[in-house]
């Protein structure tokens, strides 16, 4: 870093944090961003800086949202009577491009991995419990990835909501093992959630 001039080597430095950022390309957008004029330069600082001040995650779903309850959870026409679970907030930005699914969601933050040190406590199945306590909702969808801790989330949930007398689905393996529900294409991820099955 002794190359550049400590501003630079800064600015390369918080680049180079972000995920799938290298040294090269934290260097490359550096430079772009010293390239730009000063007003374009603000708009990036400012856009980031208001990101992080407005939103927020929805005090019923988890989804990240700069209105609480958040767009879906306040909209009437949503189907309040099916919950589809979640890994991630990016998941909903999946589900919803399919434009198939008109329930809720919930997003847990995460997937049991005991091998990373995550137990049930440490994502948001309690809060996922507490919206099933009245009578609304009918199903709850696993719509967890793929993957061995995708699995076993679907199935330690399914055993603390069956119980409970609410129909509990898991989404069709369309989507290959191993992989990310944000990463799956519109037509795989409908076909998933239409071949969905009961967790028996
Ligand atoms: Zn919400």
């Amino acid at each position: 870093m002794d190359y550049f001039a400590q501003p630079v080597a800064k600015l390369i430095e918080e680049f180079a944090k972000l995920p799938g950022i290298g040294k090269k390309t934290a260097q490359r957008l550096a430079f772009h961003v010293l390239n730009m004029n000063t007003s374009d330069a603000s708009m990036l600082a400012n856009s980031i800086v208001e990101a992080k001040k407005n939103i927020k995650y929805c005090s019923i779903c988890y989804n990240l949202t700069d209105i609480d309850p958040c767009r879906i959870c306040s909209n009437k026409r949503r189907d309040d009577s099916i919950i589809c679970v979640v890994e991630d907030p990016r998941d909903i930005v999946a589900m919803e491009r399919t434009k198939d699914y008109k329930g809720l969601y919930h997003v847990l933050h995460g997937s049991i991995s005991p091998m990373e040190g995550i137990g049930p406590d440490e994502i948001r199945i309690k809060e996922l419990l507490h919206r099933l306590k009245d009578d609304t909702v009918k199903e709850v969808i696993l719509a967890t990835n793929p993957n061995i801790e995708g699995e076993a989330t679907a199935m330690y949930i399914a055993k603390l909501v069956k119980p409970i007398g609410i129909k509990t689905t898991r989404i069709a393996h369309g989507i290959p093992v191993g992989g990310d529900l944000e990463y799956a294409d519109e037509v795989t991820l409908a076909k998933a959630l239409e071949g969905r099955t009961e967790v028996k």
